[in-house]
């Protein structure tokens, strides 16, 4: 009878991690790197390393709460989009989350941005990019779901976040704030941890 009840308790797990439970492991990629910096010439600020920071912001709160995480880079390395797909296609039930910068020619443009491709993806976009455009008054531009590399190679749900322009002055000042950088780092985890 307990082997049963355990049975069907395994299953109730198995359905909550196909419906979308908090991932077991989620692969943090940090955007560029290397001789990659991100960004334009015109940027306030440098986008490899800011997303490397909210990176490892995100995979220390991560871990606080029992998620086990994966970096695609842990240091200012290049690492080929390739690499980064595989690296996300060795892990199951897991979930690749993606932290970039934008830029752009109209130096006004500020805001997020969220990508996704697969639709499993679609709910945990939804939800980074609420918690994002609650930080301050920039523009919500959105979620969008476009078939870049990084979300159309990985096998596994996979979001990219866009967490403010660094062409635009109030954007860089707040994102160079290691302060602010931690708010965006606990936006994306509790969207994430949200399941
Ligand atoms: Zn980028």
């Amino acid at each position: 009878m307990k082997y049963l009840l355990l049975l069907a308790l395994a299953g109730i797990a198995a359905c909550a991690s196909a419906f979308g439970a908090v991932p077991k492991t989620v692969v943090i990629d940090a955007g560029h790197g290397g001789h990659d910096r991100g960004g334009t010439p015109g940027n306030y600020a440098c986008e490899k390393t800011l997303a490397l920071d909210v990176a490892q912001r995100l995979c220390a709160i991560l871990q606080q709460n029992d998620v086990k995480t994966v970096m695609t880079r842990c240091d200012d390395t290049f690492i080929p989009l390739g690499e980064r797909v595989s690296i996300a296609n060795a892990h199951r039930d897991a979930l690749f989350v993606s932290i970039h910068f934008n830029s752009a020619v109209r130096r006004g443009a500020d805001g997020f941005e969220t990508y996704y491709f697969n639709g499993k993806a679609a709910g945990v976009a939804a939800r980074v990019q609420a918690n994002l455009t609650a930080l301050h008054s920039g523009e919500n531009r959105g979620v969008k779901r476009r078939p870049y590399y990084v979300l159309r190679k990985t096998r596994i749900p996979a979001i990219l976040a866009e967490c403010g322009f660094l062409t635009n002055r109030e954007d860089a000042a707040r994102c160079n704030q290691p302060a602010y950088r931690q708010k965006l780092a606990q936006a994306i985890a509790s969207a994430v941890l949200k399941g």
